[in-house]
């Protein structure tokens, strides 16, 4: 932002804004720079933005890889690993790559690594920072941030992936200018949800809520893992949908495009995306009833099979749901590559923002207080 449009957006007077643009150059949280742009008449305004200096490690294990990101302020992913793995990593799997890939960082990077943040698929705990189950890694009662706050002598928090990724999607997605954001993830082990309401991430007694993937559909549906019948995740998966249109579980990036060829033209695809189109939309009609959403954004294969069949889920969505909410809600796709590990980096960032001033002890190689761990 030019400091005009920080004046303008915060109310501050100028010189008030210029002290506070200075204080948090010195702390080097921001950058300050002329605009190329000399077109524009009189002075230039100078430019302000969050400094690339300071980083969090953000990591997201799933079943088929571990993937690791130094992010920066702002929503950027400055670099990004990505480690396959033949079976689904155990904790301490991850741990170990974390810790050997934190090290190499603090050699090459030369910035300043303020913690760690991990986005789990699964239920994590927000008091204690324990996964309590992650399903598709078959994890259970796994002390995770105890863990790698011990491994990697950093501050660490922990919460599921589409928590992770609806928070960087209301803030640098789709939902930017929204303040009530449903986030509904397609994935290889099923469906994920994050819920901001009232620009607040809406966490729960303990952080378990946006559980939307076992969300009763079908009450004579399949049997879920669990242990009830007929979740959204059951009747809507990933794997069927692969299977109809003669796809491997590794392209999965050709869904999209298969399904708009297949779609209307061969009848048992057809017959199953509507199937599956079905029991979304009664997920999507509970939701824009219960939340009155802005925005829902659908990412993973729910936003491939949304694009590949024109409007038929919006209309059946605007039937459904009560004619209040209906009108006022959008259904996009994603299109934040990364919002996992960009939402798991602001779980970094939410203390250095609060309290700017934080910054100051986040030398990567000072050893950490145990107190100082923190699960989100
Ligand atoms: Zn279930």
């Amino acid at each position: 932002m030019t400091r005009a449009d920080l004046t303008h957006a915060t109310g501050l007077n100028r010189s008030t804004v210029a002290t506070i643009v200075t204080e948090l150059e010195s702390l080097d949280l921001v950058t300050v720079s002329q605009p190329v742009d000399t077109k524009r008449v009189g002075r230039p305004s100078t430019v302000i933005g969050p400094s690339p200096r300071h980083i969090a490690v953000a990591v997201h294990p799933d079943k088929d890889a571990i993937s690791i990101g130094v992010v920066a302020m702002g929503g950027r992913v400055l670099r990004e690993f990505r480690f396959d793995v033949e079976r689904a990593p155990t904790a301490v799997h991850v741990v170990n790559t974390l810790q050997a890939l934190v090290r190499g960082l603090e050699l090459s990077e030369g910035g300043t690594v303020l913690g760690v943040g991990i986005g789990v698929p699964g239920l994590v705990g927000a008091r204690d920072g324990v996964v309590r189950v992650a399903p598709h890694l078959d994890w259970h009662d796994e002390p995770l941030v105890q863990m790698v706050a011990k491994a990697t002598g950093l501050p660490t928090w922990a919460a599921n992936d589409a928590t992770c990724a609806v928070v960087a999607e209301g803030q640098f997605g789709e939902g930017i200018d929204e303040d009530n954001v449903v986030y509904l993830n397609g994935g290889a082990g099923g469906i994920g949800g994050g819920v901001i309401v009232g620009g607040q991430l809406l966490s729960g007694e303990n952080g378990y809520s946006g559980e939307l993937g076992h969300m009763l559909v079908n009450s004579d549906g399949g049997l879920c893992h669990c242990g009830a019948v007929g979740c959204l995740e059951t009747e809507v998966n990933r794997d069927d949908l692969l299977s109809v249109v003669g796809l491997g579980d590794a392209e999965s990036s050709l869904l999209e495009q298969r399904l708009r060829e297949a779609y209307g033209e061969e009848p048992a695809v057809t017959a199953l995306v509507d199937r599956q189109l079905d029991f979304l939309g009664i997920a999507l009609r509970n939701i824009v009833n219960i939340f009155n959403p802005g925005v829902i954004v659908l990412g993973g294969f729910l936003g491939a099979v949304r694009n590949a069949t024109g409007d038929r889920l919006l209309d059946s969505v605007e039937r459904a749901a009560l004619a209040g909410p209906s009108s006022e809600v959008r259904i996009v796709s994603s299109t934040l590559d990364e919002n996992v590990l960009i939402g798991a980096g602001e779980l970094v960032f939410r203390t250095i923002l609060r309290d700017p001033t934080s910054a100051s002890v986040g030398s990567p190689t000072s050893a950490r207080e145990p107190e100082q761990v923190a699960a989100s």
